[in-house]
């Protein structure tokens, strides 16, 4: 599984993107969705493209990493894409981890990662789903990854609880 990054810890400025991915986040869970947000961010610092999970209108595949990998396949050069970051509440699982290499998307920096929210749900007795628990490293490992965050652990924590109805 994921190991947590030993390299620099991260900036101020990205962990204000990673507050803004919570933030999406949380507007998900508000809005009937999972609490997943996404930013992609170029390689002057700004914010290009960002989105939510929308998967509660039962399209299981509308993860905002995912959006994020054809927003960037439309929209951005193939230069612009490998400089981008994605920044996102929640290591990508496996088919936004696969989409994020295919379009040749840059370094991506998590909040919580995909070990940390399956030890959360294994914990709450939640069924496992349909796709193994494969991380980034393991599915894309030529993607830079940095990540979890520490500081986001107990908010993210708390909002997937919410999301299963765990108080
Ligand atoms: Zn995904």
């Amino acid at each position: 599984m994921t190991q947590p990054n030993a390299a620099a810890p991260l900036t101020s400025i990205e962990l204000a993107h990673l507050r803004r991915c919570v933030d999406l986040a949380r507007e998900a869970l508000d809005a009937g969705d999972e609490p997943f947000g996404s930013l992609l961010v170029d390689a002057t610092g700004a914010v290009r493209f960002e989105d939510r999970n929308r998967v509660a209108g039962g399209d299981q595949t509308r993860h905002p990493e995912f959006e994020i990998a054809r927003w960037a396949a439309t929209n951005l050069s193939p230069d612009e894409r490998a400089a981008s970051t994605v920044y996102t509440s929640g290591e990508h699982c496996p088919m936004c981890s696969a989409a994020h290499a295919w379009v040749g998307l840059g370094r991506i920096v998590y909040a919580a990662s995909g070990a940390q929210l399956g030890a959360w749900l294994a914990e709450w007795g939640i069924p496992a789903g349909p796709v193994a628990a494969l991380s980034i490293r393991e599915v894309a490992p030529g993607i830079e990854v940095a990540g979890p965050a520490p500081d986001f652990a107990d908010e993210l924590r708390s909002l997937h609880a919410r999301l299963h109805g765990v108080v």
